[in-house]
């Protein structure tokens, strides 16, 4: 017999695990699976530690799949919201579909989750109103906007133990979890999703949507799916709009760096916020730049994407501790008429910069590159700001970015000089490429259905949010339009 199931969600990162939490509370659904191409979360581990470089896990990274998705390793900052402000500037689009005080309902909804499986109560950013708004002052001088809203810090090992927990208490429940194994397929009939085809994550090239027909495929059947592929399987998800006709939007691509400064320099901010969220239309293209993730005492990561493209990010432990702040610059790339390739983009130039690196990250000191050159290795040996990231190349990150992309930046990194005094040091480094790829828009309506009779989209992979938080939060509200 065929198997059946009420529901299936793809994916296993926060906003599915919330999904998950809320139909066990409904109690609507008997049979519920959930699939993801990695492990679970206690068998996630990222060698570098000990190897010093990436290794490129085979099959899947292991910073970005599994139980808990991207949240795994991530510095687990919970971006809650200003109670004062009646509107959402942070974690992407989700108050578009439900509204600013229903969503402003369902944060606090998840945030009492997060901190019934063991979330930190302490809130950073809620008491030194004075000192932000005197910063907030000081930035708009200079066009950049500081937005200020509490956060939730678990930490890079907290978050492991919350999900843990989460992970324990689904299962528990009697929400069916595999792991290792990827979709490879939707199943559609006359415009109604059928289900998905799956095969064990070890068979893949290790790219999901490879075309790669294995006889180890199976089918799974369910007349409601629920994608949430996060940005790991933006690409994937492309490949099945185009080959299922799910109708979307051009989306954008945020390409930018990780920047890394002394504590020193941040002290007050960090103090002050944790996060710092300065946002700014600067420079002749009026391209919006944005701080995000925000690490204070913390490492520059480096994580793996289809076809073994490396991205850097960032995190911060809650006890293990680094003398370095490092955060990430991002300019949001808005393509017009005729070009629909946000993805396509944003992949070559950052193939561009892994080969420029031999594979690695590429970091350069912004010194070196107001001086117009390239940095080397025994500068760096001997630079004032010493990267935690160590498998990093000293080389010029200007030979991949656009010169809009680079312009946008070094504007930026000005107007906030102007701010934190020490933020535009010639020490200061450029890791390269940080970039947030979001599927092209999927077009869902306020139930979060596509245009395919019972398949969803929700969390950052078809470009709904952009963070912890919100990818939570669109799984709980996920549940309750089911
Ligand atoms: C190092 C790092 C630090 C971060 N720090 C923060 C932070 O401090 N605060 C914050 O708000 N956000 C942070 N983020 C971003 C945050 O982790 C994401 O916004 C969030 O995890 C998105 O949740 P999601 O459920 O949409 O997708 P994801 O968490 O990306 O999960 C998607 C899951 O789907 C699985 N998948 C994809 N395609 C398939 C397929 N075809 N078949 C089977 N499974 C599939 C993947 O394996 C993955 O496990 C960080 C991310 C990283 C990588």
């Amino acid at each position: 017999m065929q198997e059946k199931y009420d529901v299936i969600v793809v994916g296993m990162g926060p906003s599915s695990i919330f999904c998950a939490y809320e139909l066990i509370k409904l109690k609507k659904f008997k049979k519920v699976l959930l699939i993801d191409q990695g492990k679970r979360v206690e068998d996630r581990c990222c060698p570098i530690e000990k190897t010093k470089k990436c290794i490129h896990c085979k099959p899947m990274c292991n910073i970005t799949n599994g139980f808990s998705g991207a949240g795994a390793f991530s510095d687990g900052k919970l971006s809650l919201y200003n109670p004062n402000d009646d509107d959402i500037h942070v974690g992407g689009n989700l108050h578009k579909y439900i509204g600013v005080p229903k969503t402003k309902e369902l944060i606090d909804y998840t945030d009492k989750i997060y901190l019934e499986f063991g979330a930190d109560k302490k809130l950073e950013g809620t008491e030194y109103q004075e000192e932000i708004a005197k910063i907030s002052k000081r930035a708009e001088k200079d066009g950049v906007k500081l937005i200020n809203i509490p956060i939730r810090h678990l930490g890079t090992e907290k978050s492991h133990e919350v999900y843990g927990r989460l992970e324990k208490y689904i299962e528990d429940n009697g929400i069916e979890m595999m792991f290792e194994t990827s979709v490879t397929d939707l199943i559609t009939e006359n415009g109604e999703i059928k289900g998905v085809k799956t095969i064990p994550s070890k068979y893949m090239d290790e790219n999901v949507g490879s075309g790669l027909v294995s006889a180890h495929e199976q089918s799974i059947y369910s007349d409601k799916v629920v994608l949430a592929v996060g940005r790991k399987g933006a690409n994937w998800l492309v490949d099945m709009c185009n080959k299922h006709k799910i109708k979307t939007d051009t989306g954008i691509v945020d390409i930018g760096v990780r920047y890394e400064l002394p504590d020193e320099v941040m002290k007050d901010v960090n103090k002050y916020m944790y996060e710092a969220k300065f946002t700014g239309r600067v420079g002749p293209f009026r391209d919006k730049v944005r701080t995000f993730c925000q690490n204070p005492s913390g490492f520059v990561s480096a994580e793996v994407y289809d076809n073994n493209l490396t991205l850097v990010n960032g995190h911060s432990y809650k006890e293990r501790k680094s003398t370095n702040t490092n955060l990430a610059l991002l300019v949001s790339h808005h393509f017009t008429h005729p070009f629909d390739k946000p993805i396509g983009y944003g992949r070559n130039v950052a193939q561009n910069l892994n080969d420029l690196g031999a594979g690695n990250i590429v970091v350069q000191r912004l010194g070196d590159i107001y001086r117009g050159k390239r940095t080397w290795d025994y500068e760096l040996e001997k630079n004032s700001v010493v990267p935690t990231l160590k498998s990093a190349v000293a080389g010029d990150i200007t030979f991949a970015l656009g010169y809009r992309t680079m312009v946008a930046l070094l504007e930026f990194i000005r107007a906030i000089d102007k701010v934190i005094e020490g933020f535009g040091h010639p020490d200061n480094l450029l890791y390269a490429p940080e970039i947030k790829f979001y599927s092209n828009k999927v077009i869902i309506n306020e139930q979060f259905e596509t245009n395919i009779k019972g398949l969803y989209s929700i969390g950052d992979g078809g470009g709904m949010t952009r963070g912890l938080m919100m990818a939570s939060c669109s799984g709980i509200q996920m549940a309750r339009n089911l």
